[in-house]
């Protein structure tokens, strides 16, 4: 840390930028670089230590270098009763993905909201913990996330104001029992009737995680490529969408709802999503059920991997994505008007629908995977241009993108514009005091 410290302070001296990052698997969102690469990369990934593991509490503290993988691997190690919650890809950090509100289905899916303390170096070299890190010896600072004053950890996420070097991260306990009911839904306009049921049982409390309602191309893309099924360009057609639905037995829509309790709260909780599930039309499902004490390989918990990475083959060698990530209202309705006019706007670009639907508790985060060529200059060209329509698009229909690649993150800071841009305005000041000399990650959010 008295490191990292001395680089700030010396990158002040001579006025270079830095740009920090965890372990730079920022994958879909900018990678290990810098915007428009003005800054000297900072990278943290050889701060890999667990600092600590805190089984009755369930949490966590650790470096920026520490991976998914190895945080998995270490509860797997010493047989600790914690679950963690892993996001499509193994390899980042836990810290830079949780900074970047990465997500996962499981039930502490939300990894922002699972950070209880933060330390970090300002711009300007000062090193600062956040909330109960800020009393001088209290064991309290991974248990307690508010304090008095504002909780000022949310300030650090996905902005520019300082380098993170430890973390506190919520765990989830393992439970005794759990079940998956996997869900095939046959027809793509069945998309609003599966969300309105699965709202339903969650309004409940039948489900407590965010199960991703995933449209068929995500599976596909894991065991196909395009060419597999069609020649030529332009969009997968009709015969190619049905040849590849009867071979590979997908749904059009796919999800996996995991149910975790008591074993008799799993039973129940399960009869009721079952119920459910049985007035669907064209839906058909799979269950699979664990108790503590079967192996827990075939426990419903999140296992770190890195095949996820292997979709974008689906265009061959040089496949490549960026993700939308853009949250609209719980509306099986507005989910389906939301699906049909992406793939409408992808169709016409050539592209394919690789998007997933993660349903919480007030809003559905809509993630599509943009997969395209990095060879074919003009398919580069034809994404950027979409990318910034479609930013301004959902703003129009008043959502939000709560994440975007690099180079559209201003575009996408300037559609929150009330007030004259005042919030704009707060985020500048902040960083000309928390950042005088603008030595961190400039460029970022717009905020230079
Ligand atoms: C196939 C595939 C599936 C994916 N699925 C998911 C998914 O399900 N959910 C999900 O959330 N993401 C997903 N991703 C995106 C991405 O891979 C992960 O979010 C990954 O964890 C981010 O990489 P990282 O943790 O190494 O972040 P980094 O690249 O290290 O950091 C990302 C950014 O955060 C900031 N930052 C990082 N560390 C620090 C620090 N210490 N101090 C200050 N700022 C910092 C920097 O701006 C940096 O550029 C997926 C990617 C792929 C390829």
């Amino acid at each position: 840390v008295a490191d990292v410290q001395e680089i700030i302070r010396a990158a002040n001296r001579f006025a270079v930028p830095l740009w920090p990052i965890s372990r730079g698997e920022n994958l879909g969102y900018g990678g290990a670089r810098s915007f428009r690469d003005a800054s000297l990369i900072l990278d943290l990934s050889r701060l890999n230590r667990i600092i600590e593991v805190n089984v009755p509490d369930a949490f966590c503290l650790v470096e920026p270098g520490v991976s998914f993988l190895q945080m998995f691997d270490y509860l797997e190690r010493h047989d600790l009763p914690l679950w963690l919650s892993v996001p499509g890809y193994g390899a980042g950090s836990i810290i830079g993905n949780a900074l970047e509100r990465g997500v996962s289905s499981s039930p502490y899916g939300d990894h922002a909201a699972q950070i209880c303390g933060l330390e970090l170096i300002l711009g300007d070299g000062e090193l600062v913990r956040t909330g109960m890190g800020a009393m001088p010896h209290s064991g309290m600072w991974q248990r307690q996330q508010a304090t008095i004053g504002p909780r000022y950890d949310e300030i650090f996420l996905q902005s520019n104001y300082g380098v993170v070097t430890k973390m506190g991260l919520w765990l989830m306990r393992a439970p005794e029992a759990s079940a998956a009911i996997e869900i095939e839904i046959a027809e793509r306009d069945s998309l609003g009737a599966v969300i309105e049921c699965l709202a339903a049982l969650k309004r409940l409390g039948v489900i407590q995680d965010s199960p991703a309602i995933a449209s068929y191309l995500t599976s596909a893309a894991l065991c196909s490529a395009k060419s597999d099924w069609m020649t030529g360009k332009g969009a997968l057609d009709q015969n190619a969408e049905t040849l590849l639905l009867r071979t590979l037995g997908l749904g059009w829509w796919n999800v996996k709802v995991r149910l975790y309790g008591l074993p008799d709260m799993v039973s129940l909780c399960l009869r009721q999503v079952e119920q459910e599930l049985a007035r669907l039309p064209g839906c058909s499902f799979h269950i699979s059920r664990w108790q503590k004490g079967a192996p827990i390989s075939s426990a419903h918990r999140g296992v770190p991997s890195i095949d996820g990475a292997g979709n974008v083959r689906w265009l061959g060698e040089n496949g490549a994505h960026i993700d939308f990530s853009v949250a609209i209202p719980v509306s099986g309705a507005e989910a389906l008007k939301h699906a049909r006019w992406m793939i409408r706007e992808l169709a016409a670009c050539g592209l394919d629908y690789h998007s997933a639907f993660y349903l919480r508790d007030r809003h559905i985060l809509n993630v599509v995977q943009l997969i395209f060529d990095q060879a074919d200059e003009e398919m580069c060209q034809t994404v950027d241009v979409l990318y910034r329509r479609l930013i301004n698009d959902v703003a129009m229909r008043g959502y939000g993108i709560n994440r975007s690649p690099l180079d559209y993150r201003a575009d996408v800071a300037a559609t929150f514009s009330f007030g004259g841009n005042a919030i704009g305005n707060l985020a500048q000041r902040l960083k000309r005091a928390l950042d005088p000399g603008s030595i961190l990650s400039p460029g970022k959010d717009g905020l230079s």
